[in-house]
């Protein structure tokens, strides 16, 4: 996948930009509190409904205007096609080539991109919240059902709830059996995402590590044993029963897929209580390589690479890995950074570097490191 133009304008701080970004590497540089996120955000909210960092919507529009816009041709598989997002305080509306999208998925697989950012690093000694967030959008990424059932899950879990704090709650076991039906749907779509990413994680991780020790994430819902719709609708309806006080007492529903947590871990050990600050980083680098190889087979070509800043997490040994990765795949990679020339770049062989200042793109030409 290629982002050929990208055209920006009430976008956060971002000014009216437009620019045709290089076909593999783009460095966008410049100082704290430039605009350089903001711009990652901008091109990753063209192909996902939700910004990585998990910004409200109003957040997202300039202060001071109503409307914001991005826009990017962006070609796939050998077709070129528009992608066009308004943002209004009132709603978020998406066209392909001209023609408004009736349904979030619609969007689905336009244009992919992986982020690494230094939240990534930081969901490892986060609490479960952060794991979640990180596991539902990249099963997303690659499972056009998921966004569906999760939306599904989650009114039948506010209609519950809503129930639970009212005085009368008739139908209450109605709505604990849809959860658990919605709920064993969500958990079956993750649990397989959960597989095919770790084998690719153990492999990267091998190679980056440089040593024998196994990653993996683990994915164990509260409650569930079973791997099948079936049996886990089954577990979840027990564990439904078995929260059913608490769950009046606090009113809200107590246990299920919305609380889960994900567990990374070193030989079976918690990579947060055990893992070195370098384990650490490793481990989410090769989280992040098996996160792109898995959308890779899904789509039959490479997702973007967002890496935003990550010159404090990427020391050489690091850096080389991240290479060798990238020049083994046809990838368009967009990095930001503090300083005009990281690593990273100086050993790519072509660079297109833009400069970001107080929201304005400069092209400042094309790195050649031949
Ligand atoms: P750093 O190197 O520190 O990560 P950055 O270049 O990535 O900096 P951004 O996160 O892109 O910086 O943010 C740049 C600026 O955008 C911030 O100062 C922020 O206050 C501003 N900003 C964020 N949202 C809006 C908005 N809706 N309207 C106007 N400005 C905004
Ligand atoms: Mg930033």
């Amino acid at each position: 996948m290629r982002l050929k133009h990208l055209a920006i304008a009430g976008f956060r701080n971002l000014g009216a930009i437009r620019i045709e970004p290089g076909s593999r590497f783009n460095l966008l540089y410049g100082l704290n509190a430039q605009g350089k996120t903001n711009l990652l955000e901008a091109i990753y909210l063209l192909g996902s409904p939700r910004s990585f960092r998990n910004a409200r919507l109003p957040e997202l529009i300039r202060h001071g205007e109503r409307i914001a816009q991005v826009q990017g041709e962006v070609e796939s598989g050998g077709v070129l096609s528009r992608i066009r997002l308004t943002l209004e305080q009132a709603g978020r509306r998406v066209e392909i080539d001209g023609k408004g999208i009736q349904r979030a998925s619609d969007l689905h697989g336009r244009l992919n991109a992986v982020v690494f950012s230094p939240d990534d690093t930081a969901m490892v000694r986060l609490g479960p919240e952060a794991r979640r967030r990180y596991l539902d959008r990249a099963v997303y990424m690659g499972d056009i059902g998921y966004l569906h059932c999760w939306h599904g899950y989650h009114r039948i879990l506010k209609q519950r709830n809503h129930l639970l704090k009212s005085a009368d709650r008739s139908g209450l076991d109605s709505w604990t059996e849809q959860l658990a039906g919605a709920g064993a749907e969500v958990i079956e779509r993750r649990q397989r995402y959960v597989a095919l990413l770790n084998v690719r994680l153990q492999r990267h991780y091998a190679t980056i590590s440089g040593n024998g020790e196994n990653a993996g994430i683990g994915y164990c819902p509260e409650g569930v044993q079973a791997t099948e719709r079936a049996g886990i609708r089954a577990d979840l309806l027990e564990l439904f029963a078995r929260h059913g006080r608490s769950d009046e007492r606090y009113g809200t529903t107590t246990a299920g897929p919305h609380r889960d947590d994900l567990a990374f871990c070193l030989d079976e050990r918690p990579l947060k209580a055990f893992g070195s600050q370098g384990q650490q980083k490793s481990f989410v680098l090769a989280l992040k390589m098996a996160e792109m190889d898995n959308l890779q087979a899904i789509f039959g070509e490479p997702p973007l690479l967002l890496l935003d800043d990550m010159s404090s997490e990427l020391d050489a040994a690091r850096n080389g890995n991240l290479m060798e990765f990238l020049s083994q795949r046809n990838t368009q990679v967009f990095i930001t950074t503090t300083g005009r020339s990281p690593a990273l770049t100086r050993a790519a062989t072509h660079c297109a570097v833009f400069r970001v200042e107080d929201g304005n793109l400069t092209f400042e030409g094309n790195e050649s490191h031949e």
